[in-house]
This record gives C-alpha cells, sequence and structure tokens, in this order.
C-alpha cells in the first residue's frame, strides 16, 4: 500500500469497503504522518530542494493519507480521524486557517498557499521561520504562534475540509480534527514588542468567528462528528483560563447544533476543575482523556460522569511502544461501562499516535521476543478495535490469548530481570548520594591539578563528522572494513582534532567523538537492555524524525564503552582530555521506557551503568570527565505538583554518576535545547564542578534570570556562540559577550566555550569560530 510510486492509482481507483455495521465503538485521536519508511519526509525534502514539483509532493501526501484511511477502514474502526496529515504541524495548519501570518512573510492573497506556508516553518532567503517549541512534553515540536494585538483572523486555509471530502470520496465518513480554539491560544505567543501588553487568549472572540466558518462547511460538506483537541486542559490551568473554554464552546454552540462534538485531552491527568469545565461545556457529545498518563481522571469519572455523554476512553498507549495489556484495559473498560453506559463509551489511544512507530512489519532484525512485546502506531489501532468488539461482547479469543502470552512472557524473561542491578537500584531510593567534598574545596583541589589559566576554554564534546569519518563507521558497521583498519581511521581522526585544539591553543580538549553516531545511541548500543529499530521513527519537527531506542530490560554495563577512545586521545597530549558520556536522564527521556517499572528505576540502572564507566575513566587517568544532560529539562511532568518529584530522582542520578570520584576530578556537565530557568536550583544541586550550558540564543536570558543571591558556586561555562548556524562569530562580537558574562558571574567561575557540539558544522566554520573565540578569552584574560 505505502509504495511511493502509486499513490495517484490509489487516490483514484481504491474505494473502502467500509463496513459501519460491523465497526464497533472505536476511535483513533490522530495518526503518524510521516510513512512507515518516512516517504513523507523524503517527498518533502525533494520538494524543498526543487527536485519535484508541489503536484508531485500533494500526491504523495494524498497517497499517504489514503493508505493510512484504508488501514484504520480495514481494521474495523468506526470513528477515523481526517485532518490528522500536516505538511509540517497541525498547529501551524491551524496558524493558516485562521489566517494568522505575521505579517514579515508578506502574505496578501486570501489562501495560505504552499509557499507561505513553508516559509513559516523553515524560513526563507529573505526572513527566518517562525520559532519552534516543543509539544507538551513530547519529543514533537511545533510552531508557535505570533499574535499581535491588531491581527485580523480570515479563514484562509479550507485543509480541514479538503481532506473530510477527499476521505468521503474514498467512501469514508471521518471525524474532522482542529486544534480547538482556546489551546490554539494558549500556546500561542505575543508577537514581538507586545509582550507587555496582552495576553492571545484576549482574541478568543476574533478567532471563533473563523472557527464557526470552518464548522459550516463542514456540515455542509456531510460531516457528522467533530473533535476540537484541547490538550491544554491538562495544565493547571487560573480560573480565567477556564472560563475561556466556558465561554468558547457557549459562543460555537448553535454552529455546531448537529454536529456530535468530541473534546479531546491528552498527555496527563486533567484537575478537578478542568474536569468540571469540561463535563459542563455546552453542546458536547464526548470527552477523551488519557487514561495512561491520567489514572487519577478515572477517580475523577468514578466519582461523576455526565449522563448521556460519550467517554472515549484512551487506554491504548500513544507515547510508548508496548503492546498494550488488553486483559487489564478491558477490566478498566468495563468498570467504565457500569458508570456511563453500555453504548457510551468509546474505546480510544490516550492521544495521537503521532508520537509512536508507525509499523512493526518493517522490523525484522529484532529479536523475535522482544518484537511479540511491541505495538507500533498500526498494531495499536488493532489492539483498539480487539479491546472495543470484546467490550461489545465479540471477544477474539486468539487475539486475546497471543496478548496474554506476550504479556507473560515479558513478566518472566530473563532477558528483562537481572537481579543484581534490580537489587543494586533499589537500594538507592531514599538514599541521597553526593561527593563528600563541597564544590568550592573541590574546585580548589582540580585548580592544584590542572593548573588552567582564568577564563578557561574548552568544546563540548563532537568535531564535525565529516562524510569520512561517517563513511568509515558505517563500513565498519557492514562489516566492510577490519576493526583495525576502524581504529586505525578513528585514530588518526582523533589526534587530527587534539592537533587543532593545541594549535588553536584550547585548554581543556576533547577526543571529537568521531566513533559515536547520536549520543544516545551509541551508548544503548553498549548496554544491556536496549534494543534498536530499522524504521522506528518518530517525527521530531518537520521532515525530521528520530529513532529512539527500546529499553526492554534491567540496564548493565558488560564492559568499558569510551575508556579506549579517551585514553587513546590523552596519550596524544599533555592538556586533560575531557572524558564524554551522556548522562542518565537523558538517556532515558530520548529512549522509548519500559513500562513495567516506574521510570525512575530504569533511570538509577542507568545511572549505576554510567557510574562504572566514570570510575574507569578515572582509573585510566583521565582527570575532567563530562556527562551530558541536555535532556534533563524535557522529562519534566506537565503537572506542577508532579516536578518536584521528577527533578529530585533526575538530578540524583546524576550525582550517582561521579559520587565516588576524587576531588581532583573534575565533572562537567552540559545542557543545551531548552529554557532553564525555572530548574535553576535543581541545575545547581546536580553538584557538578563545571557547568557548560546553552546560552548564546537566549540573549543571556540565564544569566540575568539568576535570582538575586543566587549563585552557581561551580564554574559555568555559559556558551558563547550558536553552533546551529554556519556563521562565523567575529572576535570582537565574542570579546563583547564575554564581557557580559563575567559581568554577570564572578570572573573566576567563568568558562568559555560554544553553546554546543560542533558535530554539525564543517571545519571551515570550525576552526576560525574557535581562533576567534580562544583570542576573545585571552584578550578578556589580559583586562581583568
Ligand atoms: N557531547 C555532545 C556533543 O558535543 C553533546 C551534544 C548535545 O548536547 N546535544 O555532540
Ligand atoms: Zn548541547
Amino acid at each position: 500500500c505505502f509504495s511511493a510510486k502509486r499513490p495517484t492509482l490509489l487516490r483514484f481507483t481504491h474505494h473502502f469497503k467500509f463496513h459501519s455495521t460491523r465497526a464497533m465503538a472505536s476511535h483513533i485521536v490522530g495518526l503518524p504522518r510521516i510513512g512507515p519508511k518516512r516517504e513523507l519526509k523524503f517527498a518533502l525534502e525533494s520538494f524543498w530542494d526543487g527536485k519535484s514539483s508541489a503536484e508531485e509532493l500533494q500526491n504523495a501526501a494524498a497517497g499517504l493519507r489514503s493508505c493510512i484511511w484504508k488501514q484504520l477502514a480495514d481494521a474495523g474502526i468506526k470513528y477515523i480521524p481526517s485532518n490528522t496529515f500536516s505538511y509540517y504541524d497541525q498547529m501551524l495548519d491551524t496558524t493558516a486557517m485562521l489566517g494568522a501570518v505575521p505579517p514579515r512573510y508578506g502574505w496578501k492573497s486570501s489562501e495560505v498557499g504552499l509557499e507561505t506556508y513553508f516559509s513559516m516553518a523553515r524560513g526563507n532567503a529573505h526572513v527566518p521561520a517562525m520559532e519552534m517549541t516543543k509539544w507538551f512534553d513530547t519529543n514533537y515540536h511545533y510552531i508557535v504562534p505570533e499574535l499581535g494585538p491588531h491581527i485580523r483572523f480570515s479563514y484562509a486555509s479550507h485543509k480541514a475540509v479538503d481532506e473530510f471530502k477527499e476521505a468521503k470520496a474514498l467512501g469514508l465518513d471521518t471525524v474532522p480534527v482542529l486544534i480547538g480554539p482556546v489551546s490554539y491560544l494558549l500556546l500561542s505567543k505575543p508577537a514581538r514588542g507586545t509582550e507587555q501588553s496582552f495576553p492571545p487568549l484576549s482574541l478568543l472572540r476574533y478567532i471563533l468567528p473563523v472557527y464557526k466558518e470552518v464548522v459550516a462547511e463542514l456540515k455542509a460538506a456531510g460531516a457528522t462528528w467533530i473533535q476540537f483537541d484541547e490538550p491544554t486542559l491538562v495544565w493547571d490551568l487560573d480560573a480565567n483560563q477556564l472560563q475561556a473554554f466556558a465561554r468558547a464552546y457557549s459562543e460555537l454552540e448553535s454552529s455546531l447544533s448537529g454536529l456530535n462534538v468530541l473534546i479531546e485531552t491528552y498527555f496527563a491527568d486533567v484537575t478537578a476543575e478542568a474536569y468540571k469545565t469540561l463535563t459542563s461545556l455546552k453542546g458536547v457529545t464526548g470527552y477523551g482523556f488519557d487514561l495512561v498518563r491520567g489514572e487519577k481522571t478515572l477517580d475523577l469519572i468514578k466519582d461523576g460522569f455526565p449522563s448521556g455523554k460519550h467517554l472515549f476512553a484512551g487506554v491504548v498507549d500513544g507515547r510508548n511502544i508496548w503492546a498494550n495489556d488488553l486483559a487489564s484495559s478491558l477490566c478498566t473498560l468495563q468498570a467504565l461501562e457500569g458508570i456511563v453506559g453500555k453504548d457510551k463509551i468509546v474505546v480510544s489511544t490516550s492521544c495521537s499516535l503521532l508520537h509512536t512507530a508507525v509499523d512493526i512489519v518493517n522490523e525484522t532484525e529484532l529479536d523475535k521476543e522482544v518484537k511479540s512485546w511491541l505495538a507500533f502506531a498500526a498494531q495499536k489501532v488493532v489492539e483498539v478495535n480487539a479491546l472495543a468488539k470484546a467490550l461489545s461482547g465479540h471477544k477474539d479469543e486468539a487475539f486475546f490469548s497471543t496478548n496474554a502470552a506476550a504479556q507473560a512472557s515479558r513478566k518472566s524473561s530473563p532477558k528483562v530481570t537481572n537481579e543484581a542491578v534490580q537489587k543494586a537500584a533499589a537500594a538507592l531510593k531514599g538514599s541521597d548520594l553526593r561527593r563528600a567534598t563541597n564544590v568550592a574545596a573541590r574546585l580548589d583541589a582540580q585548580q592544584k591539578k590542572l593548573n588552567l589559566p582564568i577564563l578557561p576554554t574548552t568544546t563540548i564534546g563532537s568535531f564535525p563528522q565529516t562524510i569520512d569519518v561517517r563513511r568509515v563507521r558505517r563500513e565498519f558497521k557492514d562489516k566492510k572494513i577490519s576493526e583495525e583498519n576502524y581504529v586505525n581511521a578513528m585514530k588518526e581522526e582523533i589526534n587530527k582534532v587534539v592537533k587543532l585544539q593545541e594549535e588553536l591553543d584550547i585548554d581543556v580538549l576533547v577526543h571529537g567523538e568521531p566513533e559515536r553516531n547520536d549520543m544516545v545511541e551509541y551508548f544503548g548500543e553498549q548496554l544491556s537492555g536496549f534494543a534498536f529499530t530499522s524504521n522506528g521513527w518518530v517525527q521530531s519537527y518537520g521532515s525530521r524524525c528520530v529513532k529512539p531506542p527500546i529499553i526492554y530490560g534491567d540496564v548493565s554495563r558488560p564492559k568499558p564503552m569510551t575508556v579506549f577512545w579517551s585514553s587513546l586521545a590523552q596519550g596524544m597530549t599533555k592538556r586533560p582530555i575531557k572524558g564524554m558520556l551522556t548522562g542518565p536522564v537523558t538517556i532515558l527521556n530520548w529512549s522509548f521506557v519500559r513500562n513495567d517499572q516506574p521510570r525512575f528505576k530504569t533511570c538509577y540502572q542507568i545511572a549505576l551503568a554510567i557510574k562504572d564507566e566514570v570510575e574507569d575513566l578515572e582509573k585510566a587517568g583521565i582527570t575532567v570527565i563530562q556527562i551530558d544532560e541536555p535532556a534533563l529539562r524535557e522529562g519534566l511532568p506537565l503537572r506542577k505538583a508532579e516536578q518536584a518529584l521528577y527533578l529530585g530522582w533526575a538530578v540524583h542520578s546524576f550525582r550517582i554518576t561521579n559520587c565516588g570520584v576524587q576531588d581532583t576530578t573534575q565533572i562537567h556537565t552540559h545542557m543545551c535545547y531548552s529554557n532553564f530557568n525555572d530548574i535553576i536550583h535543581s541545575i545547581i544541586d546536580m553538584d557538578a564542578d563545571v557547568i557548560t550550558i546553552e546560552n548564546s540564543k537566549s540573549d543571556e536570558k540565564l544569566l540575568s534570570a539568576l535570582p538575586e543571591g543566587l549563585k552557581f558556586g561551580s564554574g559555568i561555562g555559559p556558551g558563547v556562540y550558536d553552533v546551529h548556524s554556519p556563521r562565523i562569530p567575529s572576535d570582537t562580537e565574542l570579546c563583547v559577550k564575554i564581557k557580559n558574562i563575567i559581568k554577570v558571574l564572578e570572573n573566576n567561575m567563568v568558562w568559555v566555550n560554544p553553546d554546543c557540539g560542533l558535530k554539525t558544522r564543517k571545519y571551515s566554520e570550525v576552526q576560525p569560530a574557535l581562533s576567534n573565540m580562544v583570542a576573545a578569552a585571552k584578550y578578556n584574560r589580559r583586562m581583568l
């Protein structure tokens, strides 16, 4: 079905056999759009490169949509969503629908075409892209709407209606999905320069007329249901924000009459107040809840559910790759059915399946037993329907018993359990491991040994991954070259990187990470308890996807992972080489994590494995060790009440990795990708000796946000330039940057370094940029 060459054929000749009588009460919140083999990615990139036409792109997209719809229809899903496809992002689609194009894109027509759409997403030769940020606590990123107080909204993209009609032409009645008006505004930001003056939520009454037009058009096209995604209902909202929901839906009520309306929430529990607001909304037919992450929501439902309304029960996890425990879900559903009534319960996913991998059929390399424990999006659709059938008394016994057998095998498999690891990790609960000596005394001891100049210079770890480096790694993986040849090639590369840093006169060197494909995968491949997929891609943003490792079992480290490379590099220079590790929290947050034990337990296990590595590096004579935690902030729970607990065990996991080293061993950490202002206390509590942190893009926000009197206590290296841009910063510019930093921070604590690793840059950019950076550091040293 997914052959990229046949989309037009599919689109125009294939009519679905859709037996509405057979369809049980089943629903899918949303779907992956990238395709099982990233077909959309390749179609988009080819179009962006000018290698294919808009029509070719549109055909490929239509092919993907019809395949998914067919899959859902074949599985017997009753409520099939439409408008969950997107060329880039569903929030950006909504921006287009509302005609909320920021003025700098010079949009003048009445419809937002592909050119304007992609300019907003990716920028063009004249204007930069709109800002992108994380979609709740997922690894998906959305384009943040920028709304000014004088914006004029207009109905400027008919995509929702077009896709509804497209499905209809294929013989399917779908549920068109829109981002709800309140969530749209709560996820927006005020346009530049208007930050102080107004909250986007105040625009509610101006966007509702556009929603009304869309609804009217959907009705005219024959829609009988409509789904509004209002995921912000899982936040801790204030009374004013909650009131906006009541206002919005009562204003829409008359337009919506005659339609069944589903309000969908996901990613966490809803608060009691939000539940109350939601269940008293006017003109609503059904409510969707995430019952995987929202265990407390279950209690709210048990305490009272409005009579006559539908409950869309999200029991199949859209955030993970684990097969559902069907027996247990069926129990939950039966209990819920007792509360809400027999024909009022609809089996659903916890959230859109956008956040899981696409289809397990393409995984031929996976261990058979591990594979039997997994379900990707295509398999989850089948699970949802099996549950719906079972609930209505048509249980597929064979399917349920295969599932039960897989659940049992997962529970008892020796692949999962490692007694020693379980014990060691269990012993950590309730403990508070940290280094014995305080950071000030440690820094003194380290300085005696390292004898670094003031404003020491360093880099974050990776050096450019040239085509040659990637080729050698691939050839070694494919067994086309011998281990000896591989090691020699890497040795040569490391030597080049070390010599370059010596020439640049950098103080603390790195080996450059040429042997690493990815900072998590590299470690996962060497740890036990991890599995890797060939096509388990999940959309991160636009055409970009990530392929998270799967942590299925207890984690341990069979043998040292990085000692060989770090020692090799240390043998090439008298200057200190920084050992380079990925921290436990980042490994956890960038993987699909097992759901049969709490996340903190898995994190502690990884921490113990990294601790072994840290201690082996120390024994091998590496005196500076960096443990990267760029993803620490990403795991922060959405609900405020749960955040302290997470930060507690996450920060503890980091400390566990290095609590056993000598005072003279200097532990660095590195963080990026987020604003850290709200977790500064936790960062300090990590008790690292030196923290290098992304800073250049956030206009020194981090530094200005430092509460009065609060000191890091450790060395701190706010990045002085952005590594994600090819631009080479001048020495004067960097001089000023450093000067500004030492105005705020004690100069004897400041380190000078780029924002992040240099892996995606070219040597022709890295060499002059670092040279300017060192010159700027030296200039400031002389001025002190
Ligand atoms: N040490 C890693 C590198 O330099 C850190 C990457 C990151 O922070 N994302 O590539
Ligand atoms: Zn980084």
